[in-house]
């Protein structure tokens, strides 16, 4: 299935909450959810009635816009999660933190999550030493990633760096803003992620 290259504040706005898909727009005014506080479209504004598999989709939904994965590899992360120990739903959503865009945005080296993914796939980053340019590549605790070095001095890099200085990092990654280092402490425990999704219903969806 293609990515969804439409107006990606709609999404937001079809979940009735910020997915936070937009960079510093997403904090300011600006934001579209702020401005229309309803679903997009004709009946948009209309009465809704939520059954609980229309609740249990839409968090399958948010998680995966949140995200930026699409259906078939968020499916995967799912039967992965459920093979692992623990609890299926923090399983999940610490497999999606773990990919390297995530942790590329976590750590404040791009806008959004789907810069991080464009910026991966141009080659800018190194993961222990060599070079990783797959955004759905699952990063472990003790991984290291740096920018490639030419990147590093690229303005557009540079102009990122600057601007997500101040952006705090959760507290499961480290960064040395000095050698411009990030490494991935431990895997995040479920408090120490911020995704705004109900994952035990991800769960319930997956699992009818
Ligand atoms: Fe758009 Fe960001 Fe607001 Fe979502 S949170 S509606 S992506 S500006």
């Amino acid at each position: 299935m293609a990515r969804y290259t439409g107006a990606v504040c709609k999404m937001c706005r079809r979940e009735g909450k910020k997915l936070f898909l937009k960079g510093d727009r997403c904090y300011t005014g600006k934001c579209s959810i702020e401005r229309r506080s309803y679903a997009p479209g004709q009946h948009g504004q209309g009465h809704k009635k939520n059954s609980e598999y229309g609740l249990q989709l839409r968090a399958k939904q948010q998680a995966r816009r949140y995200y930026g994965i699409q259906e078939g590899q968020f499916h995967k992360y799912f039967l992965m999660a459920s093979r692992h120990e623990g609890v299926t739903g923090e399983n999940l959503l610490r497999i999606c933190e773990s990919r390297l865009d995530n942790v590329v945005y976590s750590l404040g080296w791009a806008n959004s999550r789907a810069e991080a993914r464009q910026l991966v796939n141009h080659g800018h980053f190194r993961v222990n030493g060599k070079k990783v340019d797959i955004p759905s590549y699952l990063l472990k605790a003790g991984d290291t990633i740096t920018i490639k070095d030419t990147s590093r001095e690229s303005d557009k890099i540079k102009s990122v760096l600057e601007s997500n200085a101040s952006r705090p990092v959760p507290t499961w990654l480290e960064l040395n803003s000095e050698t411009v280092t990030g490494k991935v402490l431990a895997l995040p425990d479920r408090d120490q992620i911020a995704a705004p999704v109900e994952d035990h219903l991800i769960v319930e969806f997956y699992s009818k």
